[in-house]
């Protein structure tokens, strides 16, 4: 399963470039995750400052 960002995301754009494939693009009231690109590597959720992104 792949991660996803919860409805916390303050749209600081942290995760975006830690991403190492890319998922990660602003979405148009938080970050999203494209599901078929992550490889859930947790990234993300390590330098989330609101802890948004968790494992689907
Ligand atoms: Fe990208 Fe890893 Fe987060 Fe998936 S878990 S969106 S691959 S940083
Ligand atoms: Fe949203 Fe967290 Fe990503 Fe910042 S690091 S854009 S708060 S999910």
């Amino acid at each position: 399963m792949a991660y996803v960002i919860s409805d916390d995301c303050i749209m600081c754009g942290a995760c975006e470039s830690e991403c190492p494939v890319s998922a990660i693009s602003a979405g148009d009231s938080k970050y999203v995750i494209d599901a078929d690109t992550c490889i859930e590597c947790g990234a993300c959720a390590g330098v989330c400052p609101v802890s948004a992104p968790s494992a689907g």
